[in-house]
């Protein structure tokens, strides 16, 4: 290890616990990573301990025994979640702790595995991990989703330089996409913060009631929750404490009327979803449910997904990132969703989050439910922008507006 590399690597975990988790005095820090990324996370509990963290506890992931797993455990290990796993993290954020995921898995880790183990896992755990994903979708708690460069998810994203040269690009590709080369990586988020809120505020004040999307593939209407409210960047938890949910972040995003959306939408990236590529796949919706999923590669996966429960047929989120945006000039394909989504327009299979709506955060599940957002055990983010595509917003008096022109911001 070099020490430029080492330093970048502790400026990194600060950004990460002062930016992205904020840790406060006494307050209890769940990280999970994997081991590959052990210097990292060791350096991420030394920057929780010295901004006053009680407890930090690591939960140790390790993608050779993940996938060991898929192929020896017995069936039925896939198709329940263990009641203990579901208590801890319960348990954590009753005492309000901050959760803190530190992503590096092969993109493709579960190639070839049976399907219908992932599905059942998938199931199982989306149910296992209700009340926790609750209290992350309504900011209850703090959370943030950050990555390490793992060497099979680098060898994957840059298939022409060695292994060894792989990692050392991905983990630039990081740096940068975090602004960790900024003179003042955390004044920098500062600003990039501000600039999100600018955004989503003009956003706010137009108050669009639908969207209309048009690009190769691509002609669809989405109704926005006549309630909605656009965010970006920094969130706020029930205590009222900052935190970036997502490292790096460059979306807007709110969330559609889940019975508004209709025509169809073609993916313009891959996505790794539960250890597999779905790829080239276009959905097409009727009244908000999606009536046809067609997959170029990984269409068993993607009819899946489709199909993990009812929400999973329809819509939760609808995100706006420019063509331009810093990780996609990069030109890198991440084959990670918490790269690639901020490179692309997107939208989200299942789930809509409650603080995108007024009032959202104090509804109870059924509230928002019976309001239009969408209830699902999933929530997956999958890329439909390019620098072919055009949105415009309609106002209720059927004024349209040109929002993207180009893949780019027109407004
Ligand atoms: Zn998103
Ligand atoms: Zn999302």
């Amino acid at each position: 290890m070099t020490q430029t590399f080492e330093a970048n690597l502790q400026k990194y975990a600060e950004l990460i616990i002062r930016t992205g988790a904020n840790v406060q005095q006494g307050q209890e820090v769940f990280v999970t990573g994997a081991v590959e990324s052990a210097t990292l996370i060791r350096y991420v509990a030394a920057k929780a301990y010295e901004a006053g963290a009680s407890n930090v506890h690591i939960e140790w992931t390790d993608d050779a025994l993940s996938r060991l797993k898929y192929e020896k455990a017995a069936e039925d290990v896939f198709a329940r979640y263990p009641d203990w796993e579901t208590a801890k993290r319960d348990s954590f954020v009753d005492r309000g702790a901050v959760f803190i995921s530190i992503i590096s898995s092969s993109p493709d880790l579960l190639k070839g595995i049976d399907s219908k183990r992932i599905s059942s896992f998938q199931k199982a755990a989306g149910q296992g991990l209700k009340s926790f994903r609750q209290a992350m979708q309504s900011d209850l708690v703090s959370w943030t989703v950050v990555a390490a460069a793992g060497r099979q998810w680098a060898e994957k994203v840059f298939p022409d330089a060695s292994s060894e040269e792989a990692v050392e690009l991905l983990w630039k590709a990081i740096f940068d996409s975090v602004r960790l080369h900024a003179e003042d990586p955390v004044a920098a988020w500062v600003e990039h913060d501000r600039s999100l809120h600018e955004k989503s505020a003009e956003l706010n004040n137009r108050k669009f009631s639908k969207l209309h999307y048009t690009a190769p593939g691509t002609d669809m209407t989405i109704e926005l929750h006549p309630n909605h409210i656009w965010v970006g960047a920094g969130s706020i938890n029930a205590n009222n404490v900052s935190f970036m949910a997502n490292m790096p972040t460059e979306e807007v995003f709110t969330v559609p009327l889940k019975t508004g959306v209709n025509g169809y939408v073609s993916s313009t990236k891959p996505l790794s979803y539960g250890g597999n590529i779905i790829d080239r796949f276009k959905l097409t919706f009727e009244n908000g449910r999606i009536v046809k999923a067609e997959a170029e590669e990984g269409q068993e996966i993607l009819q899946q997904l489709v199909e993990t429960d009812e929400g999973s047929h329809y819509l939760g989120e609808v995100a706006l990132v420019p063509h331009h945006s810093p990780i996609s000039q990069s030109n890198i394909l991440f084959y990670n969703t918490l790269f690639d989504e901020n490179a692309s327009n997107h939208l989200a299979i299942g789930s809509g989050y409650a603080f995108n709506i007024e009032g959202g955060k104090t509804m109870s599940a059924e509230e928002l439910e019976q309001s239009g957002v969408n209830a699902s055990i999933t929530h997956v983010d999958f890329m439909i922008g390019s620098g072919e595509m055009d949105i415009d917003g309609i106002t209720s008096e059927g004024t349209v507006v040109p929002i993207f022109r180009n893949g780019n911001w027109a407004i």
